[in-house]
Parts: C-alpha cells; sequence; structure tokens
C-alpha cells in the first residue's frame, strides 16, 4: 500500500512555493495549533514521535531541545542546516524550493518550543534559486503575521534571517556552521561545550537539517503515534531517499524509514538502468561505506544499516551497475573529501591528499606493488585521530571500497588497467 506523503506531499502542486498555495494545502495549521500548547508539552510531542535528525546522525530530535536551558532570560537560536554538501543529496533542495513555507512552519513550532526568538536558515552558497524562494517565503510570512512581533496574538515574537554559504562542504558540521555565521572561518569548534549549552554567540542553540523540521508540523498535527507507527520502532517516520545512479527512475522517494535497498531499487525506481547487473550501493552519501548485492535486503534505517558496518547518513542512496571501476569510485571519493578538508587538523590535512594521490596513481595505471599497504597504514593513522568526523569518512569509504572490491585494487596495481571495462 502506498504511503500518504507527508514531507513531499506539496510538491507538485500549482504554487506550492507561496503562502497561498501553502495554506491552500492546510499549511500553517500546525503553527496555529502549537501556539495553544506548553513549550514543554510540544517538546514532549516531539520526543514521544522518536523523530531522529535527517542530517546524519540520528540523535533524538526532542531530546536534543530538551537540552536547551529553560531560563527565559537567555538568548536562545534555531539554526537550520540547509548546507546540504553531500554528494549524491539532494532532498534538503526538494523542500526548499518547492515547499519552503513547510520548513519555515517546522522552525517557527521549534523556536516556539525551545524559546527561541531568532532563527537562521545557513543554505548552501550554491543553492542560489533556493536562497531567493526562502527570502520570498519569509517576506510572505511576515507580511501575514506568522514571523515578527507577537505571531497570531501569541505573544511569541521570532524574526528570521537566511545565511547564505560559499560552497565548504565542512560548514555542514554544526560547529563550523555555528563559525560561518559568526563571521569567522568554517572550521569545528571542540565539544564540549556542545552548542545546546554555548552555541551560536556563545548562547543556546539547537541545530535541525531541513528535513527534520519539515516532519515537526506533521507531528504537531498528526499526533506522535501517527508518526512513530511509520517505519521501524527505533527509526520512526518518513523518510526520503534521493537515489542518483544506474537506476531507471532517480529522483526523491519519500518511504517509510526501513524499506530495504532491494525495493527502493527495483521497485520503486523501476530496476537497474538498461537492466544491467546490479554492482554496489552508497546508502547514505559518500562518507557511507559500500554495501554490496548480498546486502540488498538490508532495511535503510539507522540502526540496520549501522549493523551492517555502513550508516543512513543523509538517506544519499548512490546505485552502481557492473560498469563502474571502484578504484576510480574511490579515487573520485577521496579526491572529494581531500579538497574539502579545512585544514584544521595535520592527520586529516595531510593524510587526505597523500589518500587521493595513492588512489590516482593506482586508477592511473602506475601503481606500485606496496601501494594496499601504504592505504592501510593511512588510513590506520587517520581514523580516529582527526578532530571532525570527516577524516573518519574519507577513510570509511575507501575501507568500504577494499574491504568489498580488494581484487580491482590489486588488478589495477598488476595489470596497470582496469577489469570492469
Ligand atoms: Fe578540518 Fe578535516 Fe580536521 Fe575536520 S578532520 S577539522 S575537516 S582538517
Amino acid at each position: 500500500m502506498e504511503m500518504e506523503k507527508t514531507l513531499l506531499k506539496n510538491i507538485g502542486k500549482p504554487q506550492s512555493h507561496t503562502i497561498d498555495g501553502y495554506i491552500k494545502n492546510g499549511g500553517y495549521r500546525a503553527l496555529s495549533e502549537a501556539l495553544k500548547s506548553a513549550p514543554d508539552a510540544i517538546i514532549q510531542t516531539v520526543k514521544d514521535s522518536g523523530l531522529r535528525g535527517r542530517g546524519g546522525a540520528g540523535f533524538s530530535t526532542g531530546l536534543k531541545w530538551s537540552f536547551i536551558p529553560k531560563d527565559p532570560t537567555l538568548q536562545k537560536y534555531l539554526c537550520c542546516n540547509a548546507d546540504e554538501g553531500e554528494p549524491g543529496t539532494y532532498k534538503d533542495r526538494g523542500i526548499i524550493d518547492n515547499d519552503p513555507h513547510l520548513l519555515l512552519e517546522g522552525m517557527m513550532i521549534a523556536c516556539y518550543a525551545i524559546g527561541a526568538s531568532v532563527a537562521y536558515i545557513y543554505i548552501r552558497g550554491e543553492f542560489a534559486f533556493g536562497a531567493e524562494r526562502l527570502a520570498a517565503a519569509i517576506d510572505e510570512a511576515y507580511a501575514r503575521g506568522f514571523l515578527g512581533t507577537n505571531i497570531l496574538g501569541s505573544g511569541f515574537s521570532l524574526d528570521l534571517f537566511i545565511h547564505r554559504g560559499f560552497g565548504a562542504y565542512i560548514c555542514g558540521e554544526e560547529t563550523a556552521l555555528l563559525e560561518s555565521i559568526e563571521g569567522y572561518r568554517g572550521q569545528p569548534r571542540k565539544k564540549p561545550p556542545f552548542p545546546a549549552l554555548s552555541g551560536l554567540y556563545a548562547k543556546p542553540t539547537v541545530i535541525n537539517n531541513v528535513e527534520t523540521l519539515s516532519c515537526i508540523p506533521a507531528i504537531i498535527e498528526k499526533g506522535p503515534k501517527w508518526f512513530s507507527s511509520i517505519g521501524t520502532p527505533k527509526s520512526p517516520g518518513p523518510k526520503i531517499y534521493c537515489v542518483s545512479g544506474h537506476v531507471k527512475r532517480p529522483g526523491l522517494y519519500e518511504l517509510p524509514m526501513g524499506t530495504t535497498i532491494r525495493d527502493l531499487i527495483y521497485d520503486h525506481c523501476g530496476g537497474m538502468l538498461s537492466d544491467r547487473e546490479f554492482k554496489a550501493v552508497i546508502p547514505g552519501g559518500v562518507s557511507a561505506p559500500m554495501l554490496t548485492s548480498k546486502d540488498l535486503d538490508t532495511p535503510m534505517d539507522f540502526d540496520s544499516l549501522a549493523a551492517k558496518g555502513t550508516m543512513l547518513g543523509s538517506g544519499a542512496v548512490v546505485v552502481m551497475d557492473e560498469s563502474v571501476c571502484m578504484v576510480k569510485t574511490a579515487y573520485i571519493i577521496n579526491r572529494f573529501f581531500s579538497h574539502e578538508s579545512c585544514g584544521k587538523c595535520t592527520p586529516c590535512r595531510e593524510g587526505t591528499p597523500w589518500l587521493t594521490n595513492v588512489l590516482r596513481r593506482i586508477e592511473h595505471g602506475d601503481g606500485r606493488p606496496g601501494d594496499m599497504e601504504l592505504l592501510e597504514s593511512l588510513c590506520t593513522n587517520v581514523f580516529g585521530r582527526t578532530f571532525c568526523p570527516l577524516g573518519d569518512g574519507a577513510v570509511m569509504a575507501l575501507r568500504g571500497a577494499i574491504k568489498n572490491f580488494r581484487e580491482e585494487f590489486l588488478y589495477h596495481i598488476e595489470n596497470k588497467r582496469c577489469m570492469a571495462g
């Protein structure tokens, strides 16, 4: 049975990006309902729903909100992470471009719950169209009294700003994002203190992903039980999977959390492109170790994928067929991490370019005996020794490729060419 859509429900409807279109489709009802409840009750509802952050970490959203101090004299902030830079991920852009008021409504409810009077949307620099759409939506929301002072006569006031990034992947890391908003170089901060106590401008701050916040209006309107009845007990709710690569119908798919990889590829996406053989899938953005055909029946939720040694991450599903060279794939992925390394810590700053150089020469037919051992030694010296997860992500992706396709690397080194064609 088809699941009723929540996050993508307005996409494709006329004027879905305007406030009139949004209200016509039932928008802003959840906000007026939320404003009649106590903030703590909203937090409890979100906790009860079991919503886990859709940006990659999978942490309980309600619990995160509950960490914010209750002191009403403290300035608090909400920052929406719309820096969507993980290769293969375009779910947040889908919401921002087509249904910006869904995100705004989620943010308004979140701010009311945590007591924040100022919120920022940190949007990836390349999303010029999305930034324009959001700016227009924010103007509309102010004009209709959903933003500003005394929203809908509730006494709650909120100002909301857009902050455009400049295309640095690391600014998707929450503390680098805060640094960037404050006008500093986008590099991660040391934790603790965690942002809930000392975040933006050293004030209590919640940072949530676009998809996470976009789940909130439906949770308020339909209730936490409805939300937790979708998906799996530990990873409830709908999830947007963004599928790219060798499938017949790539795109955004809103499905219950825990849909298997096989169902996603062969049912929803129509199967493999040109009916070629499936070879591998990256299940959650390029830092997620790849899986192979023996894993096709794995449910795509936080815990099932973690049990397979990989992760749901951002929900970016990259499907590869038999024609793909895994050495080249590993090289391209590592080159990305090396380019995006912010340079703050030595193992990542030095290790990721070194890995890229070795992978490049193997891929280009100049591999040397001992290169596999060198790669493994470099991985050991980067993994677990970096300041933020970027370095670990680079290693996890490479280790996944070597674990599943070691013979391709060896063939490249010995024969100076590719076995995949
Ligand atoms: Fe920067 Fe890489 Fe170190 Fe993260 S791991 S702080 S991206 S150098």
